[in-house]
């Protein structure tokens, strides 16, 4: 198997439940919070809850490479206030240190907003120089920009402000990008029309040695709705043909394939229909 295939598993009662809720839905990968997605500061994590999660990971043969933390929604690497900006800064490198204790090596996190206080620009310019201070305090983790939908003044939904910010980040090596399929189609990227010319787009503009994760959703918004809403596979505007197609692409190999549909109760039967996929 060349995809590692996963969904955005529980973590409550503990990091170390989520390798367990992934191995139980057939999954090969997974992603997960590290702490409470809606509250800006958690208990750090105890020597045990670090000690199992990593134990938990070897018994069900997870690499941490095929591991993709989320972070927080509230924080904005792009505030265009310093209040906010600051508070968003401690709690994001709080999260990359999280990572650290874990042993994982990646941080998928959402660009930010400019609360249309500030331009485009000058929103991404913070961005980078967020990723720069907590790149600097911490080792060994790279931070994963995720494209979105571009729904209100969230920035980071077209290709070439996901290629600013890495322009702007010092080490190269630590910094990559998650590309969310129904986020894609929502900023109005047709890759169901015009599927190579989308990804070609994407290589030329970004690079595809970049790309370090996927997030593997259909979408109930149609193209260029700006709208960020999920759909189970198969069952939205994307269509089967295309995760037929790219379960077959090797560019998207050897990376965290990740599942964020709305009916967790699916997930084990899309992680199998998408293998079918891989092998007919
Ligand atoms: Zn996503
Ligand atoms: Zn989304």
């Amino acid at each position: 198997m060349k995809k590692y295939i996963g969904a955005h598993v529980s973590a409550s009662g503990g990091v170390e439940a989520a390798p367990v809720n992934a191995h139980e839905i057939g999954a090969n990968a997974f992603a997960l919070f590290t702490k409470n997605q809606r509250q800006w500061v958690s208990k750090p994590l105890t020597e045990e809850s670090i000690r199992k999660f990593k134990e938990n990971c070897k018994a069900y043969d997870i690499d941490p490479r095929y591991i993709l933390p989320h972070d927080s929604y509230l924080i904005n690497l792009g505030h265009p206030e310093e209040e906010g900006l600051a508070k968003s800064r401690a709690a994001f490198l709080d999260e990359m240190q999280r990572c650290e204790q874990l042993g994982l090596q990646l941080l998928n996190f959402h660009p930010g907003s400019h609360l249309k206080k500030i331009s485009i620009e000058e929103c991404l310019d913070r961005v980078a120089e967020s990723i720069n201070m907590a790149l600097d305090k911490t080792q060994g983790v790279t931070a994963v920009i995720e494209n979105t939908a571009g729904q209100g003044s969230n920035v980071g939904h077209e290709f070439w402000q996901l290629k600013y910010i890495i322009d702007r980040v010092e080490d190269k090596s630590r910094v990559g990008v998650c590309l969310d399929t129904c986020h894609t189609y929502s900023a109005g990227y047709d890759f169901i029309g015009e599927y190579d010319k989308v990804f070609r787009e994407f290589d030329e503009t970004v690079g595809f040695h970049y790309l370090k994760a996927i997030h593997l959703n259909d979408t109930k918004k149609a193209l260029g709705s700006h709208v960020d809403r999920h759909d189970s596979i198969g069952k939205g505007l994307l269509g089967i043909d295309f995760f037929k197609r790219f379960m077959k692409d090797e560019r998207f190999d050897n990376m965290p394939v990740i599942l964020e549909t709305p009916d967790e109760t699916l997930w084990a039967e899309e992680i199998r229909l998408l293998r079918s996929f891989e092998s007919s």
